[in-house]
């Protein structure tokens, strides 16, 4: 090897260009517990991030990974494709008893390959083989992975623009709150497919996020999502809401349409379903719709065993009884009132989002990119979202002690005033 090919890092040498997270936060992370990651050098961060809420429940729960130590210990089957295994029916048992039946759903749980995309992917061909029908009704600023058939309903140009083919069968309508001012988006989408010749084919599915994560932490209100499931019910369309992101607790409650007086036809679960951070995908569907024949929805890993473990620790520790959810509306309420401070320094900023799934839409890419950046080098791990990575997102593990909250909102805002008070920043020109 050229001698100076050892002064470039082994990312630089060789991992692919298409890294991304990586290229904003450098270190290199060894270790992490609860809502702090720790790099080689010894610095610790606080994770705002939590690997983009797949780390709801925090860095290596202490019961997760102690059941996971024993599972492995005890020579538990670590791979079983889609057998019968007593991991995965202590999942089901426990996602029955504390998730389905006390919400009167009667849901079938379909393992995906252990992607979000992949539960997309099952969701999307699910509707189509139902309903005989191609077009599926995706929104504005929706995102749903990148595998060519959920990047089809994925709404970012960037993204898009990897595809290298056409992306088709999906019509897109504007997201609650997509125009300023008192546009009813639900109306329009309405009036669009009741018109014989408003040109959008009769949809298989309406598919959408209620709070969209990638794209900007935008929360459609209870009463929209109310009607745009009736209207997917008039038009005799599956709806299908992808809670990949905004599920999990992320929006203070398990479902982030608890409460909104929705079922959905599909549900799709990925990211903090496996409680621990393991890879791990499902989809939730009403038996009527559970259409597939053995093995049409293909994958070796549906269902990871190990994360079947820790799915069950996390269900049971955090959703056996209210008190979980009832700190998180504590937590929701600080998050807003120290984002709250952060829009007040910036001229024309605003609150984005709900739950534990709140921003600051602070009008600007590089200035969001600006404030996350000195945040990092303070000791704060957090990103940005939206159409233009203008609105800087708190995606903190629900776990996060109020200490440690405030610790990080404190980085947050003293980050935000370096930036706003540097002369030479674009925030002052
Ligand atoms: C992350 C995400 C996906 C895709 O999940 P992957 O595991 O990255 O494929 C789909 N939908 C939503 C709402 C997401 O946030």
């Amino acid at each position: 090897m050229p001698k100076d090919m050892n002064t470039v890092s082994i990312f630089e040498r060789r991992e692919s260009e298409a890294r991304s997270y990586c290229r904003g936060m450098p270190a290199t992370f060894a270790t992490a517990s609860g809502s702090e990651i720790t790099d080689d050098a010894g610095k610790t961060y606080i994770d705002f991030l939590a690997g983009c809420s797949s780390l709801n429940y925090g860095h290596n729960d202490p019961d997760m990974k102690a059941a996971l130590i024993e599972h492995i210990s005890n020579d538990g089957i670590a791979h079983g494709l889609d057998l019968h295994t007593n991991s995965k029916a202590a999942f089901l048992e426990a996602f029955e008893e504390h998730i389905l039946e006390p919400r009167g759903m009667d849901h079938r749980v379909m393992f995906t390959g252990p992607t979000g995309a992949n539960a997309v992917e099952a969701a999307m061909k699910i509707a189509r083989k139902v309903t005989g029908r191609t077009n599926i009704i995706a929104f504005t600023n929706g995102f749903h992975g990148v595998t060519t058939g959920a990047l089809s309903a994925t709404g970012n140009s960037y993204h898009r623009g990897g595809a290298g083919t056409s992306l088709n069968g999906v019509t897109r309508m504007p997201f609650d709150g997509f125009f300023p001012g008192e546009t009813d988006t639900a109306e329009f989408l309405d009036a669009m497919l009741k018109d014989k010749s408003g040109g959008v084919d009769a949809p298989a599915a309406i598919l959408l996020e209620t709070v969209q994560g990638e794209g900007g932490l935008n929360a459609a209100s209870p009463e929209w999502v109310k009607r745009i499931a009736e209207l997917a019910k008039e038009h005799g369309a599956l709806l299908i809401i992808d809670d990949i992101q905004a599920g999990c607790g992320r929006c203070g409650t398990f479902f982030s349409f608890d409460e909104m007086g929705v079922m959905p036809d599909i549900v799709t679960m990925a990211k903090s379903v496996s409680g621990f951070g393991l890879p791990m995908a499902m989809l939730l569907v009403r038996p009527e719709y559970d259409i597939f024949g053995p093995a049409e929805h293909n994958g070796t890993f549906r269902g990871n065993t190990h994360a079947f473990i820790t799915a069950k620790v996390a269900v049971e520790k955090f959703w056996s009884d209210d008190s979980f959810q009832n700190d998180l509306s504590e937590k929701s309420q600080l998050i807003h009132d120290s984002l709250a401070d952060l829009a007040a320094m910036v001229p024309g900023a605003y609150l984005k989002g709900r739950g534990l799934m709140q921003g600051v839409d602070v009008g600007s890419g590089d200035l969001a990119g600006e404030i996350c950046s000195r945040a990092y080098d303070k000791g704060l791990i957090i990103e940005t979202s939206g159409s233009e990575d203008q609105v800087i997102k708190v995606l903190a593990p629900l776990t996060t002690s109020t200490d440690l909250l405030v610790k990080g909102f404190n980085i947050l805002l003293d980050a935000a005033n370096d930036v706003l008070s540097a002369p030479q920043t674009i925030a002052a020109e």
